[in-house]
């Protein structure tokens, strides 16, 4: 691919952030954005690296009418070594993370946080799938997760609200999906809890997902997972959790599991941990579930050894401090 390449000139640059322990998460952008157009019987054209900036799009540009949009999310880190790491890349980013590597934070925890989109861009009133699109890839740096360690959430199991149906569009990061579960995510919060729990859309009964992250539980010693139905995300990090606790051993099903199995195992006393993963916080131990007017609280409200050693292999597997022997590390360039 020929990447024209149309730089800020040095003086007009952002200022880079100076304090790295209040990056937070999704607030700052960098100097430069990728991007590149498709038209159908054209294929994509146009690819190019230049000043970050507001897209320009007609009112009837058919992403603002019908919701065709997707995205990934995905993170840079500078190793120990001096290098630059992608954890497992979709695509090649490599040349505006190489160009905005000075924006890349250094402290622990600390990365650049990679958000690729594709919106559909035909402008046209009328339901039909686009015949063009803008792919956009911007990038900027964001916190540690857990600058004081890990802390255990609380999540409220949702049974009014499903985030997505068998045959629908759960399996990807689709802009639906995310105004879907805004309403039942506002009301936990006002509940006092972290994320919603949900459940299967037909049954009601079965664990999917916890907010925008994929969901463990261990039971007996078993890692229990839901499978991949179609209504929930296959994360990335998901797939490398299971990767990695097959390699130590570790009994792993991608199962269906019931809100009744949950509660059971609570309550004598079987649940070992649970945690959410995602690319975000890679692993979240869950501390209390709330369900049906009660709380569970689960491995003392603590984290769990299995939680935290995924955490640490995961975290220093992407910032090159370990071994990568699934060959998931990307060295730029
Ligand atoms: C992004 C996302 C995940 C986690 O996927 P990763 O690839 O691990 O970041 C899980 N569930 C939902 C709904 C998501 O949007």
């Amino acid at each position: 691919m020929d990447i024209k390449i149309v730089k800020v000139p040095a003086k007009k640059r952002k200022l880079k952030p100076a304090d790295e322990s209040k990056l937070g998460f999704g607030q700052i952008f960098t100097d430069h954005m990728f991007t590149m157009q498709y038209f159908e019987g054209k294929g994509w054209y146009d690819p190019k690296i230049a000043p970050y900036k507001p897209l320009a799009l007609d009112p009837a540009a058919m992403c603002l009418h019908y919701g065709q949009l997707i995205f990934e999310g995905m993170k840079a880190y500078w190793g120990k070594d001096g290098s630059i790491f992608l954890f497992r890349p979709v695509e090649a980013l490599k040349k505006l993370v190489l160009l905005e590597k000075d924006w890349i934070p250094r402290g622990s925890g600390t990365s650049l946080y990679i958000r690729p989109t594709m919106i559909a861009t035909e402008t046209a009133i009328g339901v039909h799938p686009s015949n063009a699109y803008l792919f956009f890839i911007i990038v900027g740096p964001v916190g540690a997760y857990y600058p004081e360690g890990f802390s255990p959430t609380k999540i409220y199991v949702i049974e009014d609200y499903v985030r997505a149906a068998p045959g629908g569009i759960g399996f990807c990061k689709a802009a639906a999906n995310y105004a879907a579960s805004l309403l039942a995510s506002q009301f936990a919060i006002k509940q006092g809890y972290t994320q919603v729990l949900w459940l299967d859309a037909v049954e009601r009964k079965y664990v999917e997902e916890v907010g925008t992250s994929n969901i463990f539980f261990v039971i007996k010693d078993e890692l229990i997972t839901p499978p991949l139905s179609g209504s929930i995300l296959p994360g990335v990090t998901r797939d490398s959790v299971i990767k990695l606790a097959r390699s130590w051993g570790v009994k792993v099903s991608e199962r269906s599991l019931s809100m009744d199995e949950i509660v059971a195992a609570a309550a004598d006393g079987t649940m070992q941990e649970a945690f959410a993963s995602g690319t975000a916080a890679i692993v979240s131990p869950i501390g209390k579930i709330a369900f049906r007017g009660k709380e569970y609280t689960f491995q003392d409200g603590g984290v769990g050894n299995l939680t935290r050693r995924l955490y640490d292999e995961i975290l220093q597997i992407q910032y090159g401090e370990k071994d990568d022997p699934f060959g998931w590390r990307i060295r730029i360039p």
